[in-house]
Order: C-alpha cells, then sequence, then structure tokens
C-alpha cells in the first residue's frame, strides 16, 4: 500500500496550493495528491476565456507534469477517492486499491449540479471542467440559438461566450429576475435591461416542462406553455460538493460544504479540508458557507498546507467574486443575502440608472455583513474593509442611501 505524510483529495487550485505549501515548509515529507480529472492543473477561471477565443488552450495550464516531479509531489490523475476510514487512516481508491496517510487534506471542490435527462445529454453543455470546455468549443460551430439556463455567474459567462461567437442567446430562469435574491427588483430591472441592450431574449419566471426533438433541433415547452425553439442548453445552475467519500468517515458536514475551523480542521483528527468544499463560519456574520471562489480557494490553500505542515495560522477572510461581462462589472463581497426581518429591513440599495451604478449593501447589527455592486468597483477595497471591522455605520444610514454620498469618505475606525 503506497502511504503518504501529507495525502490530498484533488489537484484544483486548492489542493495543489496546499500540496506545494507542505513542500515549501518541509522538503523530505512524502506528499500525494489523488485527483480525479486527466491534467495537472489548470485554471478554471479562464475557461470561459478560451472559450471567447481570447486565450489558446494551452495558456489554461498553470503547471505541467514535470512542475510535481521537480518538487516531488506524486501526481496521481485519474483517480477517485471513493471513502477514507479516518481509524486506519488510510482512504479506498475507485479501483479498490488503498493509500495510508498520517495528515489528509480534502480539496474535492465541486460539480456541476446535475440536470436534465440522459437522453438530452448530447444537446446539454456544462462548464466546469477543461473536458466541458472542449466540448463547448467543438459545437461553438454549430450551434445556432442556445438556451442559457439559470441565473448564475456561469450564466453570464455563457451568454458572453455565445454573443462573442456570433451565436444569439437567448436565457431562461426560474426567478423572476437575474441574481434573485442577491439583487432587488430595481438591481433586477438593471439586469433585464443589460440583456435587452444584447438582444438576448429573456424567459423569466419560468421552466422547462418538456423537451421535444425534432429535425431543425429541439423545442422546449416551459411551463407557462412558452415554445422556444433551440439547439442547445447551456445549463449554469451552480455547484454542488463533491463529498460522498467522507460520509463513512462521520466527517462533519454543513448545508454548504464539510465544517471546517479557522485553521481548516474537520471535526476529525488529522483531516482538514479547503477550497470549495471547506465550509467556514463568517465571523462577521456567524453563517456558516463554503465559497466558490478561486482567489479564495488558493489562499484556504495555503493557509491549510501551513497548518498540515505545523503552523498555527488562523485564517479569516471576507470573500469576493467578481466578474466582468458584456460590460458590466459585478462583485459580491461577504454575506449578500438580505438577513433583517423582514429580510430586506437591513439592505440599502444606491443606483444610478444613467450610468447603470447600483449598489446593495447587507447591513445587520448596525454594520456592514456584505455588499452587490454593479459598476462599482472602485468602492471594494473600502466595503471589504468596512466588513472586516465590523464598525457600526448607524449614523452613517441615511447618508447611505443617497447615491451622491461617497461610502469610500467614511472613515476606519
Ligand atoms: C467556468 C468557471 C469560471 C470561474 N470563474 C471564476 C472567477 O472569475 N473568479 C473566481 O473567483 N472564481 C471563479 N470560478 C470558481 C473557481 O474556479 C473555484 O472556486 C476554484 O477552482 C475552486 O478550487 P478548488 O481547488 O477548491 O476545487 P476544484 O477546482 O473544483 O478542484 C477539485 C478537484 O478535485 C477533484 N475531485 C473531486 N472529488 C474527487 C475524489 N473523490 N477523488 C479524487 N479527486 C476528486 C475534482 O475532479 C477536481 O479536479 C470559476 C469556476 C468555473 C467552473
Amino acid at each position: 500500500m503506497d502511504s503518504y505524510q501529507y495525502l490530498i483529495i484533488g489537484g484544483g487550485i486548492a489542493g495543489v496550493t496546499a500540496a506545494e505549501t507542505i513542500r515549501e515548509q518541509n522538503p523530505d515529507a512524502t506528499i500525494g495528491i489523488v485527483t480525479h480529472e486527466p491534467y495537472p492543473l489548470y485554471s478554471r477561471v479562464l475557461l470561459p476565456t478560451y472559450l471567447k477565443r481570447k486565450i489558446p488552450r494551452e495558456k489554461l495550464f498553470l503547471r505541467t507534469i514535470d512542475d510535481f516531479i521537480e518538487s516531488r509531489i506524486e501526481l496521481r490523475l485519474q483517480e477517485t477517492v471513493t471513502s477514507v476510514d479516518e481509524k486506519r487512516r488510510e482512504v479506498t481508491l475507485h479501483n479498490g486499491a488503498t493509500l495510508g496517510y498520517q495528515k489528509l487534506l480534502l480539496a474535492s471542490g465541486g460539480r456541476a449540479r446535475p440536470w436534465g435527462k440522459p437522453e438530452d445529454e448530447s444537446i446539454i453543455y456544462r462548464l466546469q471542467t477543461i473536458d466541458d470546455a472542449d466540448r463547448l468549443f467543438s459545437a461553438l460551430a454549430d450551434v445556432r440559438n442556445p438556451l442559457v439556463i439559470g441565473s448564475s455567474f456561469i450564466s453570464l459567462e455563457f451568454l458572453e461566450i455565445f454573443l462573442i461567437n456570433n451565436i444569439a442567446p437567448a436565457l431562461l430562469m426560474r426567478d423572476e429576475y437575474f441574481f434573485m435574491p442577491y439583487l432587488e427588483e430595481t438591481g433586477g430591472e438593471l439586469m433585464r435591461a443589460h440583456f435587452q441592450r444584447h438582444h438576448i431574449t429573456l424567459y423569466e419566471h419560468d421552466e422547462i416542462a418538456k423537451i421535444q426533438h425534432n429535425q431543425h433541433g429541439l423545442t422546449i415547452l416551459t411551463k407557462k406553455q412558452q415554445l422556444i425553439p433551440c439547439d442547445a442548453l447551456a445549463v449554469g445552475i451552480g455547484i454542488e460538493r463533491n463529498l460522498e467519500f467522507a460520509r463513512a468517515a462521520n466527517i462533519l458536514r454543513g448545508d454548504t460544504g464539510i465544517r471546517v475551523n479557522e485553521f481548516f480542521e474537520t471535526n476529525q483528527e488529522n483531516i482538514y479540508a479547503a477550497g470549495d468544499i471547506a465550509e467556514m463560519m463568517n465571523p462577521a456574520t456567524g453563517n456558516w458557507h463554503a465559497t466558490g471562489n478561486w482567489t479564495s480557494a488558493f489562499l484556504q490553500g495555503k493557509h491549510a498546507g501551513l497548518n498540515m505542515a505545523g503552523a498555527r495560522k488562523p485564517f479569516a477572510d471576507i470573500p469576493s467574486y467578481s466578474i466582468t461581462n458584456l460590460g458590466l462589472q459585478i462583485t459580491m463581497i461577504g454575506d449578500c443575502l438580505p438577513m433583517g426581518d423582514p429580510p430586506t429591513a437591513d439592505a440599502i440599495v444606491r443606483i444610478n440608472p444613467d450610468t447603470n451604478e447600483y449598489e446593495r449593501l447587507f447591513l445587520a447589527d448596525g454594520a456592514l455583513k456584505g455588499a452587490v455592486l454593479i459598476n462599482r468597483f472602485k468602492d471594494r477595497a473600502h466595503i471589504t474593509q468596512l466588513i472586516k471591522s465590523q464598525q457600526k455605520l448607524d449614523a452613517y444610514r441615511d447618508k447611505l442611501a443617497s447615491f451622491q454620498f461617497d461610502i469610500t469618505s467614511i472613515p476606519m475606525v
């Protein structure tokens, strides 16, 4: 049986960063990475850029096999962990083999949430892996009228990918408007106008009832009895976490991932988790959530690696996600869900419809917990500091409601 001092499940940015950090701290340790995919580390963030034909495929790769050989990290490609035995300190692979560990990191991220029926699979596109991107890349020459499904960052990417490739997409969402409930109605209206400016046909507050295949492609029948002709379905409905293997090991899970403390320790001794799979408590709100962003996955991998190698460094981060899409810059920072009673009581909306600038600030107990910014990236750093400091903003509440008030003029205390 192969055995490692440090074994990592997942060869994404969190897992690879953790392995390399451990190597920096401990030149002699045995380190292994088991990863389901057949490639060394690549950038998921750049997959849309590749599909927009702005970079060639080879630019997606962030490491080569030789990099792992050089740093003496054993990269085990196309192997899948099916279970963890925390008592024996072993993991079992898909082929029945077992690997021993002294310390284990779960960095298994997520996969596109399942959607659709097996018979429709040939016309369904997702965007989580390089294989998904390659498949869509090949299809772009033939697809003419795709339907993007869902109200997510990946849906925005799909729309821009199609438009840049001179393909006219439509968008179908279950919600009343895009990014509901992160945005309220005026933000939803801003997004609606944005899509209309780009001639994207919108089907809001509706769902697919039936997919009919015919000689011209497909016809979608929606629950509201609308008929949508299309030839491909691009699904952006979020991810689900890869954590099945952790079930038998009694590793504590929350609603969104594997629960860890500020040192990335799970409830089981010598088992850590980091990246998209890890659910941490946001000290500003007390809410538990897994983040789904590249920078957090990198920083968490770094900290988890340091702590696994013997440091005792607590981690605190205000996660944020940014995208620039068809001319709109959208950023979400911290906890972006209404939390008052009623839920919208503690949210302030500032909007300038002439410039498509929009801010929704989420407060609780007088302090800022999160924010959605559209075309206001310049406020991001200050807002992040305000969330971090948890200073009371009661004195600014009325002023904040006016778009003219510059939030960066609030001094840090
Ligand atoms: C198209 C796209 C665009 C994105 N754009 C942005 C962006 O602009 N900004 C941003 O901040 N974030 C973005 N993200 C999110 C970001 O890429 C992720 O948050 C980040 O990659 C998570 O890294 P991770 O290492 O935690 O997990 P992952 O990258 O998901 O890596 C986990 C790895 O573990 C493997 N694995 C899973 N289960 C097992 C198992 N049982 N055994 C072995 N291996 C296993 C998986 O196959 C995978 O290779 C984007 C994501 C996608 C898909």
